[in-house]
């Protein structure tokens, strides 16, 4: 093997690559991040920090400034229904600005001494006991680049999505949040997620499926309308959301975060996950396991993956839309289950 420029090069310094690089440097591997965007990075989320991405985030030292959870508030969007609320039974989440949580994250691995590369990867080539990415011999490689992950495309392990093909599309409303809760008003066609991610300041996402603008989809929620008084940003999108992969493993390249494919963010846990995954992909790693960490990857998803592909199958027909925010008033241990289900930290012991 000719000699190595890193142990492990990381694609992507969204928040799953950045964890990753810091879980990797904690280990004792040396660790580069490719990332050709400059930070703060954006994105269009829900902003929703779970108390499990809480709890990963703390163990990494970081502790983003934001806006305390208490739980999730289900609203009927017409304003006619009634509401279902759940109590994060372990702790708050954080409402947590993406930029806010790229710089926490950040100033750890420039603590840390990580060196952060501005060029994408672009090539990977096994050679059987190394890999060369972008011509560069390389030990391993985390692919933590996103949704449309370019290293799932270049190690073929992109499989095709089937079901309903949705989008989220967020801004910001500047003012006072409201609420405690993160309120998801249901309406036929989408849901809204308000999150307070600060004192004055509160995140609006939508989800629904192609083809209608942000604006029309508010007009779908008339009472969340009248609560938004402040001054908005512009509005960023992301989608399709499903992506999958035929195995979230190739040889010496993993695939952590969305990259290794994503469900939906109706039940907003993909940060708690990608976390969660980041820290099991360096395990394996560093005990010179890799090709254990598909079926481990699995395991930590099955939970989410279960109660969100149930949700979104429920949720595809209208009558069950309409009935959903009621039967969730009255069955409340119903819905505080499963939302604590969903809030439990990931892949650590309960
Ligand atoms: C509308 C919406 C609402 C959501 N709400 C929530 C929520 O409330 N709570 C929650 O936990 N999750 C939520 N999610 C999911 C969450 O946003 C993702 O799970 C999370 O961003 C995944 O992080 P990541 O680091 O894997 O990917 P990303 O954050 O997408 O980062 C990937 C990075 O890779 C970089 N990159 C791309 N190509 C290359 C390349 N070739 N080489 C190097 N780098 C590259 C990109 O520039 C990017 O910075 C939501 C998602 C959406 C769309």
């Amino acid at each position: 093997m000719p000699d190595v420029v890193h142990d492990v090069v990381v694609a992507g310094g969204g928040p799953v690559g950045l964890a990753a690089a810091l879980h990797a440097h904690r280990a004792g591997l040396s660790v580069v991040v490719r990332e050709p965007r400059t930070g703060p990075i954006d994105k269009a989320c829900g902003e929703g920090l779970m108390p499990g991405a809480l709890a990963e985030l703390a163990a990494l030292g970081v502790h983003p400034r934001g806006h305390d959870l208490a739980g999730i508030r289900y609203l009927d969007g017409s304003g006619a229904g009634r509401a279902a609320t759940a109590r994060f039974t372990r702790g708050p989440g954080r409402g947590v600005r993406r930029t806010v949580l790229h710089d926490a994250l950040a100033e750890q691995v420039t603590a840390a001494g990580i060196p952060l590369d501005p060029r994408p990867v672009t090539a990977v080539v096994d050679r059987g006991d190394h890999l060369l990415v972008d011509g560069e011999p390389t030990r391993h490689l985390l692919g933590a680049d996103g949704l449309h992950s370019p290293v799932r495309h270049l190690v073929g392990l992109d499989a095709p999505a089937a079901g309903r093909r949705r989008f989220g599309l967020r801004c910001h409303v500047q003012q006072a949040p409201w609420t405690p809760y993160v309120e998801v008003h249901w309406s036929p066609r989408a849901e809204a997620y308000v999150t307070p991610v600060d004192d004055d300041l509160v995140g609006v996402a939508v989800l629904a499926e192609a083809g209608s603008r942000f604006e029309d989809l508010l007009d779908d929620f008339p009472v969340l309308q009248e609560r938004l008084t402040g001054d908005r940003t512009r509005v960023r999108g992301a989608g399709p959301l499903r992506q999958r992969s035929r195995s979230r493993s190739a040889g010496r390249v993993l695939l952590v975060g969305d990259a290794g494919g994503y469900v939906d963010a109706l039940t907003g846990e993909g940060l708690a996950l990608g976390l969660a995954q980041a820290r099991v992909a360096v395990e394996c790693l560093a005990a010179g396991r890799p090709e254990r960490y598909d079926r481990l990857a699995r395991r930590l998803g099955l939970r989410h993956e279960l109660l969100t592909h149930a949700l979104l199958r429920a949720t595809a027909h209208a009558p069950v839309r309409r009935r959903l925010v009621p039967a969730a008033a009255r069955l409340p241990w119903l819905f505080d289950t499963a939302v604590n289900q969903l809030a439990r930290p990931v892949g650590r012991p309960a």
